[in-house]
């Protein structure tokens, strides 16, 4: 049966030392709280600091993912990070599309499915996010738009190759605003996405996929979205940089 995760998009946020300081109070954190087998907790700091994430993760209970890769192998590309590099440190798992790069970067659809297949094809887990704006959920577009980047972004995948996918469903309108989706509204487009995935692949293949909630997530309201039967967890942005707001998520399942 499909993971529960909590995984933390710590951004752009940070220095070296407070960085250090939140992965030692994190280890300390995990180390008070037995968490069930089936729940992954992962986190997702910038470049610079994934070789000190790999060495505490080493020593505790969890993953490290970055937050952004290339779409090339490799070559005269200045400033980017290839999945092959990733892959050489060990590093386990990657944030793509999220809509902070969608909307900055102009990354589409076409360029997550790249980036996509080379996370895949150098053995890390895409944690591939999708999300309405304001004006499309007030427009009540919100199925479509959801569908359309599930599609562009996944749907050339083998159903193998889909097991291996995490897919973030994050309303931009919640994220960093204080705004949450209500359990419903997002417990919704979660079945859509499963929806879409059973359509594709088979169910047997969409209840392998894990489907996580992210926009302002937080302990307080982490338990009630995670009790909805298609939300497997969240992605967390802010909570995610106080080791006490991470962990009241890490466990409300
Ligand atoms: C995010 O950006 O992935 C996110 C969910 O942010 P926040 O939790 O701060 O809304």
């Amino acid at each position: 049966m499909r993971k529960h995760i909590v995984a933390g998009n710590w951004k752009m946020n940070l220095t070296f030392t407070e960085a250090d300081e939140l992965l030692d109070d994190l280890m300390s954190e995990l180390e008070k709280v037995e968490l069930p087998r089936d729940t992954q907790v992962i986190v997702c700091p910038p470049f610079p600091y994934l070789e000190m994430a790999s060495d505490y993760a080493n020593d505790s209970y969890f993953m490290v993912g970055a937050q952004n890769v290339s779409d090339q192998e490799k070559g005269a590309y200045t400033g980017e990070v290839s999945a092959a590099m990733l892959e050489s440190c060990e590093i386990d798992y990657c944030i793509v599309g999220h809509s902070e790069r969608r909307a900055y970067y102009g990354e589409t659809d076409a360029l997550v499915a790249a980036k996509v297949n080379q996370l895949l094809a150098h053995g890390l887990k895409p944690i591939v996010c999708v999300g309405e704006v304001l004006e499309e959920r007030e427009a009540g577009r919100q199925l479509d738009v959801v569908k359309k980047q599930v599609e562009g972004g996944l749907f050339h995948l083998s159903a193998e190759q889909m097991q291996q996918v995490i897919i973030a469903y994050e309303p931009v309108w919640a994220i960093g605003t204080g705004k949450t989706a209500t359990p419903d509204q997002a417990q919704e487009i979660h079945a859509h996405i499963r929806s879409l995935l059973a359509a594709k692949y088979g169910q047997a293949v969409a209840d392998e996929v894990s489907i996580l909630y992210g926009g302002s997530c937080k302990p307080s309201n982490a338990k009630e979205l995670f009790a909805k039967p298609d939300i497997d967890g969240g992605l967390i942005g802010g909570a995610s940089l106080k080791a006490e707001d991470f962990m009241g998520i890490v466990q409300s399942f």
